[in-house]
């Protein structure tokens, strides 16, 4: 079924206050229908892939705040387990990143011989990473941590809790607290942050490292694969940056990176304001900005890319997406592809042999295209062009390859 028709609803919406600010001027942006509810659970069978349950998206914005978030977000149901693969440890593009982050928050933050403690771990690749650069020990706390063999090296001085940040984990001493592509995850953002906050209590010489993925970007390319159910909140470089002043923080550097798809901000406890100002301001007004216009270049944006890839089918030609996430996820389940999409690539093992949720696409190995005989190979994330270019000519194959923004 193609629902590229499907409206994008620009309505208010029906008595929800900002979970970020508490404001009201909130209305829907962006809406999509019966999307799978995760997009990095491993299905086994296509049958099982086909019959994962599935909600609606409603994307509301707060003009008070400039803070998106999915207004019909169904907390309940998203049972986070180790049955999750949201590794991007396997890309040596995205380790080279990491590791270069880890050695400069280890500068930065003045972490040797340090007490670490990361909100959100996932599988411990990069707390494990830190640890070592810095000299540091850890604890890491994730309710889908899960301990594979081989896949990151023990490492003394660094545990993992396999649950989700609650209130029994405040009394963790932490120097230093780090909390990477979880936020994104967290409905109620304004009740996280003030919980970070009092864990820290009156200890001004805490530092506090957030990564966060970049929402101006989406509202200005138009890119609706960086829209799915797991990330039910949205927030730009200036949004990201007043929520955590409005919690009793003082940010001393946010800005992106990753060709500029993430948010990192270094920030520290101070005294909270007992009269904060309202929010407002520059951060705001661009965010409102952005919103203006979005529908179009969404429309815009998928149009473009379902007629190339219907077009590609239509000619006899196969396609493959690369890079089996939750972008990949969005993508073919807001496009409704299915034919036109022979198989999907991802280098993670533990992604290979396995179906994507909703539309049940093969995810495959590499090594497996040649059976696929691909023409066109429309790569998730440009950062990883070069890299898959190159192994792309290592085996022998010959493709046009095409980047999502
Ligand atoms: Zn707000």
């Amino acid at each position: 079924m193609n629902t590229m028709a499907q409206p994008l609803a620009a309505a208010p919406v029906a008595a929800a206050a900002c979970p970020s600010c508490g404001g009201g001027a909130v209305r829907t942006i962006y809406a999509v229908r019966s999307i799978p509810l995760h997009s990095c659970v491993l299905l086994d069978t296509p049958e099982a892939a086909r019959s994962f349950p599935r909600r609606d998206l409603e994307l509301a914005f707060c003009s008070d705040c400039g803070f998106a978030f999915n207004a019909i977000f169904d907390e309940p149901a998203m049972a986070y387990s180790e049955n999750f693969e949201e590794s991007q440890h396997f890309s040596e593009t995205f380790n080279s990143f990491a590791r270069d982050l880890a050695a400069e928050m280890a500068e930065r933050c003045d972490a040797a011989g340090s007490r670490i403690v990361e909100i959100g771990c996932g599988k411990g690749e990069f707390l494990i990473e830190l640890c070592r650069a810095a000299g540091a020990s850890g604890v890491g706390i994730d309710p889908s941590y899960r301990a594979d063999p081989g896949r990151s090296p023990a490492s003394a001085g660094v545990r993992f809790i396999p649950e989700r940040f609650a209130a029994a984990h405040h009394a963790i001493p932490a120097d230093i607290v780090v909390c990477r592509h979880t936020l994104e995850h967290i409905a109620p953002v304004g009740a996280f942050l003030r919980d970070i906050r009092a864990m820290i209590g009156d200890r001004e010489d805490v530092r506090v490292f957030f990564e966060t993925p970049d929402f101006a970007r989406v509202l200005r390319e138009g890119a609706f694969w960086d829209i799915y159910y797991e990330h039910c909140s949205y927030f730009s470089c200036g949004t990201h940056a007043d929520l955590f002043r409005r919690s009793g923080f003082a940010v001393d550097d946010v800005r992106l990176v990753y060709g500029g798809q993430y948010i990192v901000q270094y920030a520290r406890p101070v005294e909270p304001d007992p009269d904060p100002l309202p929010p407002g301001g520059a951060a705001v007004a661009e965010m409102r900005a952005l919103v203006d216009g979005f529908e179009a270049r969404v429309r815009r944006t998928r149009e473009a890319w379902f007629e190339r890839i219907d077009r590609a089918h239509r000619e006899g030609r196969s396609v493959v997406l690369w890079g089996g996430g939750s972008k990949a996820v969005s993508l073919v389940t807001t496009l409704g592809l299915g034919d036109q999409l022979r198989a999907v690539v991802d280098i993670n093992p533990y992604k290979q042999g396995r179906f994507l949720p909703g539309t049940a696409h093969p995810v495959i190995a590499p090594e497996r295209l040649a059976d696929y005989a691909p023409d066109l190979v429309v790569v998730m994330n440009p950062l990883y062009e070069t890299e898959i270019s190159r192994q792309l000519d290592a085996l022998g194959i010959r493709a046009d390859v095409a980047s999502l923004t």
